[in-house]
């Protein structure tokens, strides 16, 4: 078993919490008045720890939001779905994180965001935090966080302690070349692949955080990531479905499931909350296979960011009545 269990405390996820505000139509940009749709809770590392609580895993986060509404709907709905709200800090000052999105007909997206000069940029390790940590059994990971200077040291803080306590930590690289090219942040990225149990790298990110090129071929950049750390990684392959692999050499792959893509923001990190929370709940590789791509899958036939997310018995039903693509 290559991750804590459940029992030794909650899985902990850190960074941006936002809301997200949906253009209706397809287009360019929002140099124009038009319709939109939202508030929805949003934040990629808000989006994995809300399906792994909805999974039933424990969950925890760190994070923080402004004293107005958009915080409120935040903080409300993580806490509804289970999540310990401790570790989220109200700004007095900064209102809460805001993206707006507008998705053009080719399926590319504009944003405007406000992320960083909002709350959620005003992290803090206070009293709360380090007792929530030091509590803590998991600790998730977004690897562009390694580069936000307000957030990396809590992280690298917390990663340690998490550690030193007998905990494991997930690494979602979500990376791209040019960022790993700074030699600072190249560094610290290379330290938490080091510290991590599992990876959950997308698209060509394997080939980035192993330092190869895709001409390498999977099994190489795979064998390299094994040799620095993880005992697990598993590929997410969008419509593709998703395959894990083992240090030991086991391997599976679980066919994507037929759906019609509403909004395809937030597959990634429901699929990576509910693998966690399965993992850790003790089910096997296999297991968490399938209920994460269920949960991948559910999340982008609903509009909004986690407005799929499921509960194991959702998934169940979900598993149950869906055919996958062949
Ligand atoms: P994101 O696109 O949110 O950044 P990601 O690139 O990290 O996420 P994806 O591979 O897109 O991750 O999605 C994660 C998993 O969710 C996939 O492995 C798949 O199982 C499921 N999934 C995503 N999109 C679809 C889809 N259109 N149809 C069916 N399953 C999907
Ligand atoms: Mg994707």
């Amino acid at each position: 078993m290559s991750l804590a269990p459940d029992s030794l405390g909650p899985t902990l996820s850190i960074g941006e919490i936002l809301v997200e505000i949906v253009a209706t139509t397809a287009g360019r940009g929002f140099q124009d008045a038009q319709p939109l749709i939202g508030p929805f809770a949003s934040g990629a590392p808000a989006i994995f720890i809300d399906q792994c609580g909805r999974f039933g895993g424990s969950a925890a986060m760190i994070g923080a939001v402004g004293d107005d509404d958009f915080g409120q709907l935040n903080v409300k709905r993580l806490e509804q779905d289970g999540v310990d709200v401790s570790g989220i800090r109200i700004d007095p000052v900064l209102p809460t994180g805001t993206a707006f999105v507008r998705y053009q007909s080719d399926g590319s997206r504009n944003f405007v965001f406000n992320m960083w000069t909002s709350a959620a940029g005003s992290l803090a390790w206070t009293e709360a935090v380090e007792a929530l940590v030091l509590r803590s059994g998991h600790l998730h990971v977004m690897g562009t966080l390694l580069g936000q200077a307000s957030v990396w040291p809590l992280i690298e803080r917390a990663a340690e302690l998490i550690k030193a306590r007998g905990g494991s930590i997930s690494l979602d690289p979500n990376v791209r070349k040019e960022l790993k090219a700074d030699a600072e942040f190249g560094e610290r990225f290379e330290r938490m692949v080091g510290l991590s149990d599992l990876l959950l790298p997308s698209g060509d990110e394997v080939f980035i955080t192993a330092g190869l090129s895709p001409e390498a071929g999977e099994a190489s950049a795979l064998q390299r990531l094994f040799e620095r750390g993880p005992a697990e990684i598993v590929l997410k392959r969008g419509s593709e479905g998703a395959s894990s692999f083992e240090k030991d050499g086991r391997s599976s792959h679980a066919a994507a499931f037929s759906v019609e893509e509403i909004d395809p923001t937030g597959a990634g990190d429901c699929f990576g909350g509910a693998y966690v929370a399965a993992r850790r709940l003790g089910l096997s590789v296999s297991q968490a296979l399938d209920y994460g791509s269920a949960a991948g899958a559910r999340n982008v036939t609903v509009r909004g960011p986690m407005e799929g997310a499921g509960t194991r018995e959702q998934l169940d039903q979900f598993i149950t009545n869906t055919p996958r693509r062949t």
